[in-house]
């Protein structure tokens, strides 16, 4: 099909994902092809893929070994359903899964998407206690500004405004405590900042123990809020406390794992243990739609016993734990181990901090903020007080349109743009896209709106 007619059916009949479809019709992108970090248009034009593909994408697209290893499972079986029998490459994937994972996992339930595996958490956590007879316990404690997906369960535990403004009579309440961030606090001191959302978390604590599940945080980074960084010894506490009381720590590694913030999974950070933790995003190196909840023998016992009884965990999907998608993650987690990825991400990291640390002093740069390969830059009116633009300029978005036009493609988070390129970026390659992203910036932030 020629690319004239792409576009005419595209916008005829596409309904996009999370996309105002005026935007897409002013707008229109349409990719045919990739490599490496490159992507390619119907029209030819090539695009560093400086968000991953959205967050997904480690090593490359089109890389040999992954394409190579789902040929291999496609000549075995494409799939077959997971409900009540496993199937060969997800057994082999749990076990990969469970090596990588923090020591005191040992289960893997297996999803189809980010959010899903959130959900999962979510009910998974609700009916362990009420397995073990603590029906009360059935309220859930999130972090401020935390994102956790967009099905209706992940959205009660995220705290984005949106969600909250149009789907609010669908979701079901869950408290939030204030995120540690020095920006954000009134005295800009992170460490003021950290020692009241732990203090409000252990009053909250102290008082609704006994009706709390479960506390659901993303690992270290809050990533669609904003790229907003937990400070040192936060995470631990969290973990602390909720031990202290006997709640569960569901720990979101959607964005962050899999090498995102220079190690595999961000928990590693501050040595934590969660009871539960969900992964998706880079588990197949951005080929196949396979996400995972891993958690412990102690969780997974509470729900093994006979069927009449009804602990049976009721959630599984048609494609649940499909074989290509699991040989694809197999072989992403081997490119992992051959070329030693985690080290060299975490090497990379620092020469990103030196870009950064040049578009940090840019005319309408707020603040920078990374961990790893988990960056966002926030573009303010003014550098000194930190005024937002008029959020109907929408300056950020029209800075990765002019991106985009550069070579570059990635989404804005509100005011935020995000820089999170694959792991196997060069260096070369993630020194262009910071002069896209400067020059782009540099160019629009003074511009009419469009
Ligand atoms: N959890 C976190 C922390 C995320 O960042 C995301 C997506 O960005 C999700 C969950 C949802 O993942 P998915 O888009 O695969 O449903």
């Amino acid at each position: 099909m020629d690319a004239t007619r792409l576009y005419e059916i595209s916008q005829k009949h596409m309904w996009l994902p999370f996309t105002q479809m005026k935007d897409y019709e002013e707008a229109p992108l349409i990719i045919e092809s990739g490599e490496g970090i490159v992507l390619r248009d119907i029209y030819g034009n090539e695009y560093l893929d400086g968000y991953s593909s959205l967050w997904l994408n480690v090593h490359g697209h089109r890389r040999p070994e992954i394409n190579q290893a789902i040929k291999e499972q496609l000549e075995k079986i494409a799939h077959s359903t997971l409900l009540g029998a496993a199937n060969v490459p997800s057994i082999q994937l749990a076990e990969k899964l469970i090596e990588i994972s923090p020591d005191n996992l040992t289960r893997v339930f297996y999803s189809d998407s980010g959010a899903e595996s959130v959900e999962i958490a979510i009910k998974m956590a609700y009916q362990y206690w009420q397995n073990k007879g603590k029906e009360k316990k059935t309220k859930f404690v999130t972090l401020a500004n935390g994102y956790h997906g967009d099905t209706v369960g992940a959205i009660s535990v995220g705290s984005i405004d949106i969600y909250h403004r149009v789907y609010s009579a669908l979701m079901f309440d869950s408290f939030a405590v204030p995120f540690p961030s020095a920006s954000w606090h009134p005295s800009g001191d992170g460490q003021t900042a950290k020692e009241e959302s732990l203090a409000a978390m252990q009053t909250l604590f102290k008082e609704s123990h006994n009706e709390i599940a479960g506390l659901v945080v993303e690992s270290m980074v809050q990533g669609a809020g904003g790229m907003h960084i937990m400070p040192p010894g936060y995470l631990k506490e969290l973990e602390r406390l909720c031990r202290a009381f006997n709640i569960l720590l569901i720990v979101d590694e959607v964005a962050t794992g899999f090498g995102r913030t220079g190690k595999m999974f961000a928990v590693e950070h501050e040595d934590v243990a969660p009871d539960i933790m969900t992964v998706a995003k880079g588990i197949t190196g951005g080929y196949l739609p396979i996400a995972a909840t891993l958690t412990t023998e102690e969780v997974y016992a509470a729900f093994y016993g006979d069927y009449a009884e009804m602990k049976t965990f009721f959630h599984g999907h048609s494609y649940t734990g499909n074989q290509l998608g699991c040989a694809a993650a197999l072989a992403n987690l081997d490119i992992f181990e051959k070329e030693e990825v985690v080290k060299q991400a975490a090497e990379k990291a620092e020469y990103i901090a030196k870009l950064l640390a040049e578009i940090a002093e840019l005319p309408h740069v707020g603040e920078v903020r990374q961990l790893g390969f988990m960056c966002g830059i926030e573009v303010v009116k003014d550098r000194t007080t930190k005024e937002p633009f008029p959020s109907e300029e929408r300056v950020a978005y029209r800075a990765t349109l002019r991106m985009r036009e550069l070579g570059m493609l990635t989404r804005p988070l509100g005011d935020v743009i995000v820089f999170m390129p694959p792991l196997v970026s060069s260096y070369e390659q993630l020194t262009r896209m910071a002069g896209i992203m400067k020059q782009a910036m540099l160019e629009i932030a003074d511009s009419p709106v469009v």
